[in-house]
């Protein structure tokens, strides 16, 4: 379980800012703990902003829903760099499904974060090959706090950290979760469909 470091310091006028990262496979509960962690953040009184890219089009255009239907209103974005217009002068910045954003959300995660804000990201850490999904490893590297949540492998019930694609598709993205993937160990995943 992640524990804030602080959550008194936002409140105060010199705050240093910081990176979070909720990394893992799909099914993992990664918006989840982003959700957990900005309604902590609500409840302590802090102003919080929540973004998404706008690829991300399965559920309701602007809320951050987990699959388990908990949902905060979030603002889709095009860009990465709408989210320094976007995100004011709010104490913490949510983003979720992070991976789809291209590299420019690594320096735009860091000017907020050197503007004294709180950072939190969600996102895939590998693609369905196996691959680390950039752009996360980067994002993991500079990030203060990286949180790995797991998955239970739908095959065997072992802790799951991979993302395996049950259809023949080559594409890196491939949005409709439920029928096209399934979380799955490592054993399991290097089985593939045998
Ligand atoms: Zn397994």
């Amino acid at each position: 379980m992640f524990i804030e470091p602080s959550l008194g310091k936002f409140h105060s006028k010199e705050r240093k800012g910081q990176l979070e990262v909720i990394c893992g496979s799909m099914f993992s509960g990664k918006t989840e703990e982003l959700i957990r962690r900005l309604n902590r953040a609500l409840i302590a009184k802090q102003k919080v902003e929540i973004f998404k890219p706008s690829i991300d089009k399965r559920y309701h255009e602007e809320d951050v829903v987990s699959h388990n239907e908990t949902a905060i209103r979030s603002t889709p974005v095009n860009f990465a760099e709408d989210i320094l217009l976007l995100a004011g002068d709010c104490d913490v910045v949510g983003i979720d499904e992070v991976q789809f954003f291209d590299n420019r959300i690594v320096h735009v995660a860091t000017v907020l974060a050197n503007s004294g804000k709180r950072v939190i990201m969600a996102g895939l850490d590998m693609d369905f090959e196996g691959k680390p999904f950039e752009p996360m490893p980067h994002l993991m590297a500079i990030a203060e706090y990286v949180t790995k949540v797991h998955a239970i492998c739908m095959k065997c019930g072992e802790l799951a950290a991979y993302s395996f694609r049950l259809i023949e598709q080559k594409d890196k993205v491939v949005l409709g979760e439920k029928e096209s993937y399934e979380a799955r160990c490592r054993k399991c995943f290097n089985e593939g469909n045998s």
